[in-house]
C-alpha cells in the first residue's frame, strides 16, 4: 500500500522519527511527553510521509502503554490504521476544494463528547484545498478551541494558506529524508535491497515517493512474470490455471493483454528482421522469436485485440482469454513435433 508507512504485518517504521532531527525530533518529544499543542501547520513537500507522521504523533495521545506510542496496542492500531472514531480525517477528494460545509460538520462533530471521553483530534489534508470560506470558518476554533481537541493541518504549500490560519498554528516543516535513513523502513517492509538501491534515486528523499517507485517495479516484476508464464505454457492444465488466474482478476488482465500485446509485437519485429534477436532478454519470449512463425504471431496479436475488443464491449471475454491461451498450447506443440 503506497503512502502507507505503516504496515500490519510489519514493526512500525515510525519508531524512527527521533532519529530524524528537525521537526520530527521536535514534535515527537512533545508527543511522548503529552506536552503537545492544540494546532500544527505540518509543512512539507508532497510524499515527505506529513500524515503517517501525524497520525504516528495522534497514536501517542490515544496509546494504551507507558512508553507511546507503542505502536502496537489496540488503540495505536486504531489511529495508524485509520480506525479511530475521535480521530476526524478532512481530505480533500481527487485534488478537489474542502468546501465550507465540511467544516460545519467538523465543528458540530467535535462539540460533541468524544466517543472514548479523551482527546478528539481533526487532520486536514493538504489544508490548502479548503477554500477561503472554510478557512475562515475554521478560524473560530483554532482561535478558541474546544477543550482537549487537537488540530493538524498538512500542507504541501503552507504559503497558500489565509495568514489568519498560519498565524494560529505552530508551523513545523518536515524536511526529506537522507537515503541512509529512508533505507531503514524501506527494509523493514520487506522490499529487497536491490530494489531499494535502484528506488532510491528516483525518490528525491521522500518516503511516499520511495514508495510508490517500489510499488510500481513490484506490479511491473508481477507482469513480467505473468506473461512469462503465458508464454511458457506447455500442457492442457497451464492453461487452465492460467485462464481461472485471469477470469479472477480484470484488472489484472486487461495490464496482461498489453503486456502480450508488447511480447508479440517484439517477436513479430525479431522475425520480420526490425529488430536483432539479442534486444530480446526474456527466455519465453526468445523461443518465440526463434520458432514462431509470422503468421502465428500474427494470428496471435489478433487473439489479443479480440480479446480486448470482447473486454470493452463487456462480451464474453473469457471465451477469448481462453481461445489465447489455446492458441499458444498449440504453436508450442507444433514445435515440438516438427
Ligand atoms: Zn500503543
Amino acid at each position: 500500500m503506497a503512502g502507507e508507512l505503516y504496515d500490519a504485518g510489519t514493526l512500525p517504521a515510525f519508531m524512527d522519527y527521533p532519529t530524524l532531527g528537525g521537526g520530527y525530533a521536535f514534535l515527537w518529544d512533545a508527543a511522548r511527553k503529552g506536552r503537545l499543542s492544540h494546532a500544527y501547520l505540518l509543512g512539507g513537500p508532497r510524499g515527505v510521509g506529513k500524515a503517517t507522521f501525524a497520525r504516528a504523533l495522534v497514536a501517542s495521545l490515544f496509546c494504551e502503554r507507558a512508553v507511546k506510542p507503542c505502536g502496537e496496542c489496540e488503540s495505536c492500531r486504531r489511529v495508524l490504521t485509520r480506525n479511530e472514531p475521535d480521530m476526524i480525517e478532512v481530505l480533500s477528494p481527487e485534488d478537489k476544494p474542502i468546501p465550507i460545509e465540511r467544516i460545519r460538520q467538523v465543528i458540530t462533530q467535535i462539540s460533541r463528547h468524544s466517543f472514548g471521553g479523551g482527546a478528539r483530534v481533526v487532520l486536514f489534508e493538504p489544508a490548502e484545498k479548503l477554500t477561503p470560506a472554510a478557512q475562515n470558518c475554521l478560524l473560530k476554533s483554532l482561535e478558541d478551541p474546544p477543550a482537549n481537541v487537537l488540530f493538524f493541518l498538512l500542507s504541501h504549500e503552507p504559503g497558500a494558506l489565509l495568514g489568519t490560519i498560519a498565524s494560529r498554528c505552530s508551523l513545523v516543516r518536515l524536511a526529506p529524508w537522507t537515503d541512509e535513513r529512508l533505507r531503514v523502513p524501506l527494509a523493514r517492509m520487506g522490499y529487497a535491497p536491490e530494489n531499494i538501491e535502484a528506488a532510491l534515486p528516483r525518490a528525491g528523499g521522500l518516503i511516499g515517493q520511495a514508495l510508490a517507485v517500489l510499488s510500481d517495479e513490484t506490479a511491473q516484476a508481477e507482469l513480467n512474470t505473468l506473461t512469462q508464464r503465458i508464454l511458457s505454457i506447455k500442457h492442457d492444465a497451464d492453461a487452465v490455471a492460467l485462464s481461472t488466474l485471469l477470469k479472477d482478476d480484470r484488472g489484472c488482465a486487461d495490464k496482461t493483454l498489453t503486456a502480450l500485446e508488447q511480447a508479440l509485437q517484439q517477436a513479430l519485429m525479431v522475425r520480420t528482421g526490425w529488430m536483432s534477436a539479442q534486444a530480446v532478454t526474456d527466455g519465453a519470449l526468445r523461443e518465440w522469436c526463434q520458432n514462431g512463425s509470422v503468421e502465428e504471431l500474427t494470428a496471435l496479436m489478433k487473439a489479443v485485440f479480440d480479446t480486448r475488443k470482447r473486454r470493452l464491449s463487456q462480451v464474453n471475454w473469457q471465451a477469448g482469454i481462453d481461445r489465447l491461451l489455446m492458441k499458444i498450447l498449440e504453436a508450442k506443440t507444433r514445435w515440438q513435433q516438427s
